[in-house]
């Protein structure tokens, strides 16, 4: 990941030795994707002068390829900034919802947080979720209303929803145009005067929070950290609290955005420190660092994080099963999100099973190990977790159909379940409502966040929700409806393994678990789908979508006729009959030892979707 490396120049550090932590403020951006956080971002920087204007670029903090060409933010990034006496430790957030961890991680690390709406779209799924999770910790909160210098901005209606939804006085809501820079200076100001100091102690034992960690191959394990209490330098020997693990630190230092190194860090800054561990678990995020020897209590860290949709890799060409294990263990070491484990299945040799937040996610790293590793992959259909309980009161959790017992092995089967959230425009109700139709739901609540738009909450199954229901959503409202979503439980769950056999043989990749409700759908869409995808053979190939050895839906792939006959013109029928005859006998042959041959594509255009 090419994210911002270390800062050769040690010039700036004099500007920040000894700071007064009376004078430090800690505070990140949030809002729904595209409302504006690092445009926004983008003016602080150049108004603090962080960056110089000839280094200025739009979206500064997106520094990966992939955000900057998507245009979206994927993970965190903290910089710090001077104003006046004041030094400003931000930490741009990404809005989308597979990247709520990076959201959530980033709240722990600060006193307060802009919450930024952007007056074209007013208030939308992700803003209320992640002012949750900002309320949840506490956080002073400074509401903006961004791109009033659109013509279809509706800033007072937006307003209006922000005062009602934060029970505050209209007055109090700021407006701007991060893109134009307008009343920008008033979000500093608000940000210096709301949101307050930093509380810890300097003179107490050391104590910081791991909020993120990227990897130097120099310096080891970087971590990102949020200093409590206490203070720590250069060659200080550290102790992980809760892996126990101890580190002599090879360097301290803050974010400029890069990193920048400093003579000592202290309580109440956010920072970084070069561990030179040459693990990741070993530095985990969410754990507390402190002195070794000291008794300290650690802080509370982050809820585990646990991946919600699963699809095996397999390198397209077998030979680069290493690179592709190497790569994802690089990849790990920049998103502690990312789960795997090795799988194998026949058909597609020695792969991956793996755990994402979301189909984002998932998209992403498919994407950089596409291009960081030049990876060519094949990926197993995305399914969710199921728990299941056995004949002896056991109860697992499976992420992979193969890893369904037989059904006599099975007391019960259980699917993870949403909480879901929507909001749109009255108009789209209709739309939105239809859709609800299509998958299974429980309604929980509508309430208005303005007399023409609605928040609606349901439950439903993740399965049902997290493929591409947010894409159906998006289209059937123009865009205008937004949704986010939070697995709740899980809930018993009539659920099969349905297999695929192409001519009689079971392949393995296909296999998914599915709710019987949507079996026959399912298997009849899938026979279909190979049907169109799997190239004609010599010889007619069933394909059958099975259930416990029961065929649900088949088709038959026609043979491929090769006329042999063809440069036999004229009458003579016989030998023209004795070829075709031969050719019959040789297609029997090739159907009794033979095994279809599935190019690599057929799954990549089955699975891709
Ligand atoms: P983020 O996802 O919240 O970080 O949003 P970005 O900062 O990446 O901005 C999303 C899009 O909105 C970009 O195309 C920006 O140029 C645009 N944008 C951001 N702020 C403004 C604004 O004040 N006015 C207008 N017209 N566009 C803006
Ligand atoms: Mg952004």
């Amino acid at each position: 990941m090419e994210r911002l490396g270390f800062l050769r120049s040690d010039l700036v550090n004099s500007l920040f030795m000894s700071i007064n932590q009376q004078n430090i403020r800690n505070f990140c951006i949030i809002s729904h994707i595209d409302h504006g956080k690092s445009t926004l971002a983008d003016r602080f920087l150049e108004i603090t002068g962080t960056i110089e204007q000839r280094e200025m670029r739009k979206q500064f903090l997106d520094t990966m390829d992939l955000e900057r060409e998507k245009g979206i933010t994927i993970k965190l990034q903290p910089v710090r900034m001077k104003y006046n006496e004041y030094v400003l430790n931000l930490i741009d957030t990404p809005g989308h919802v597979d990247f709520t961890y990076e959201v959530s991680r980033s709240l722990a690390a600060v006193e307060g947080a802009i919450l930024l709406v952007d007056a074209s779209q007013g208030i939308q799924a992700q803003t209320l979720a992640n002012l949750h999770l900002a309320q949840e910790q506490n956080l002073i909160i400074i509401p903006v209303i961004n791109k009033i210098d659109l013509s279809h901005a509706q800033v007072e209606e937006s307003v209006k929803e922000l005062s009602q939804l934060l029970k505050i006085d209209e007055k109090d809501i700021l407006r701007i145009s991060a893109k134009q820079g307008t009343n920008i200076e008033q979000v500093l100001k608000a940000v210096i005067e709301k949101i307050p100091a930093p509380k810890g102690n300097i003179k107490d034992p050391l104590r910081a929070l791991i909020f993120d960690s990227i990897y130097d191959s120099y310096k080891g394990v970087v971590a990102f950290i949020r200093v409590v209490d206490g203070q720590v330098k250069a060659w200080d020997r550290i102790k992980m609290k809760a892996s126990g693990k101890q580190a002599d630190i090879i360097e301290v230092g803050v974010f400029r955005p890069q990193l920048s190194k400093t003579d000592m860090i202290q309580a109440g800054e956010v920072a970084y420190i070069a561990t030179g561990l040459k693990e990741l678990d070993q530095c985990r995020v969410g754990d507390t660092i402190i002195s070794i020897n000291a008794k300290t209590e650690s802080l509370p860290g982050y809820k585990e994080i646990r991946p919600v949709v699963f699809a095996s890799f397999y390198p397209a060409e077998t030979d680069n099963h290493d690179l592709l294990k190497d790569s994802l263990a690089k990849l790990r070491l920049s998103d502690a999100a990312l789960q795997y484990e090795p799988e194998s299945c026949e058909g597609l040799g020695r792969g991956f099973r793996c755990g994402f937040l979301g189909m984002l996610h998932l998209e992403i790293i498919l994407e950089r190990l596409k291009r960081e590793y030049n990876l060519n992959l094949v990926v197993t259909s995305p399914s969710v977790s199921y728990q299941i309980i056995d004949k002896k009161e056991n109860s697992f959790i499976i992420s992979s159909p193969e890893d369904l017992p037989e059904p006599n092995q099975i007391t019960e089967t259980k699917e993870p379940w949403a909480d879901l959230e929507i909001i749109a425009p009255n108009r789209y109700l209709g739309q939105v409502m239809k859709l609800l139709e299509g998958i299974r739901n429980e309604y929980k609540d509508t309430q208005y966040l303005s007399p023409e738009r609605v928040l609606i909450k349901y439950q439903a199954p993740l399965n049902e929700i997290i493929i591409d229901f947010y894409d159906k959503l998006k289209n059937t409202t123009a865009g205008y409806a937004s949704m986010s979503y939070e697995v709740a439980d899980y809930r018993s769950a009539d659920l099969v393994k349905l297999d695929i056999l192409i001519a009689g043989e079971k392949t393995e990749a296909f296999s998914r678990i599915v709710h019987k409700q949507r079996l026959e759908k399912e298997a009849r869409a899938l026979v279909k789908r190979l049907k169109e995808v799997i190239p004609k053979q010599l010889f007619n190939v069933a394909l059958q979508a099975v259930v416990g050895g029961k065929v649900i839906a088949r088709e038959t792939i026609s043979a491929m006729r090769k006329d042999v006959t063809g440069y036999l013109y004229g009458g003579d029928y016989t030998r023209k009959k004795k070829l075709l005859e031969k050719q019959k006998k040789g297609k029997k042959k090739m159907k009794a030892i033979g095994k279809v041959n599935i190019p690599q594509e057929v799954f990549l255009k089955v699975l891709r979707k």
